[in-house]
């Protein structure tokens, strides 16, 4: 069957970091998106000879369960030097309007789940599926008891994307979420609002083994850099997790 495709309009769009934004669409046929936080879209578009393209973005939006399906779109974009997708980003304004497709992907968080905690890991812009989940995760910690463990890895400080609201979830349940932003750059100034929270210096992966990873009660997610996702999956592997408890997404460009 082939896939349906649907005009995206832009609606706003706001900087998150240097080189990377954040978009609201909705859908110019006037459509809901139904979606499972952790799916993402894809982007259609033309090269300068006019070859046909298109570009994956996972979804950002947090849509309530229960709240009817989702009018509005959202993605965060990081700009790649010279990347084709990047100058369509670049180029946009309220109003213009994307062909795209979707949702499609299976990372995402599954009703069968019996494990105990789910153990986050992702870099860059790949923090926006949890940024999606954030209500299913929310869900799950309060009527399953749930702990989350979530390493966020960024260069530096203004680069750690929607932390603020991962932030805030960490601390609306203290007992069962553990948020652990990652710089492999720079620390926070010692007068920033993260200078006193929990941080590392380093990579993602270098910590994973402080979060004692337990095949007996843990499933986990990793998203974004594929050196990172590869480098985290090896990580669980020898800590003892199944393969099939351990779920990835890399954000590899295709042509
Ligand atoms: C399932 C999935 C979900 C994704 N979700 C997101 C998302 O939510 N947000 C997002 O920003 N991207 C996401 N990506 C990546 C995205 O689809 C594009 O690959 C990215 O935006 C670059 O596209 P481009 O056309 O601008 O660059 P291209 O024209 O594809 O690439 C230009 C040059 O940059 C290199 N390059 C491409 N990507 C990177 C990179 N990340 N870092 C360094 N060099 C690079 C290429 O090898 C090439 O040499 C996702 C990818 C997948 C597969």
């Amino acid at each position: 069957m082939p896939i349906q495709r649907f005009p995206l309009v832009l609606e706003s769009w706001r900087p998150l970091a240097p080189g990377i934004c954040h978009y609201v669409f909705r859908r110019g046929d006037g459509q809901p998106l139904p979606f499972l936080p952790g799916q993402f879209i894809q982007v259609h578009f033309r090269y300068a000879d006019g070859t046909e393209t298109k570009r994956s973005y996972s979804l950002a939006t947090v849509h309530p369960p229960g709240s009817g399906p989702a009018t509005q779109v959202e993605i965060a974009v990081s700009f790649v030097p010279g990347g084709a997708a990047t100058a369509l980003f670049e180029g946009l304004e309220a109003g213009d309007t994307l062909e795209a497709s979707g949702p499609f992907g299976r990372f995402c968080l599954m009703p069968q789940d019996d494990n105990s905690r789910y153990l986050l890991i992702a870099t860059g812009t790949g923090v926006t599926p949890y940024r999606s989940m954030l209500p299913l995760l929310e869900q799950a910690v309060t009527e399953r008891g749930v702990q989350v463990a979530f390493l966020q890895g960024a260069r530096r400080p203004e680069e750690l994307l929607y932390g603020e609201e991962f932030r805030a979830f960490a601390d609306r349940h203290p007992d069962r979420v553990r948020y652990l932003p990652c710089f492999s750059r720079e620390l926070p100034a010692a007068d920033s609002s993260h200078a006193h929270a929990d941080v590392r210096h380093g990579y993602v992966q270098q910590f994973i083994g402080e979060l004692a990873p337990d095949p007996a009660r843990d499933i986990s997610y990793l998203c974004g850099n594929p050196n990172m996702v590869d480098a985290a999956f090896e990580a669980l592997r020898e800590a003892g997790l199944e393969p099939r408890r351990i779920r990835r997404e890399k954000y590899v460009s295709s042509k």
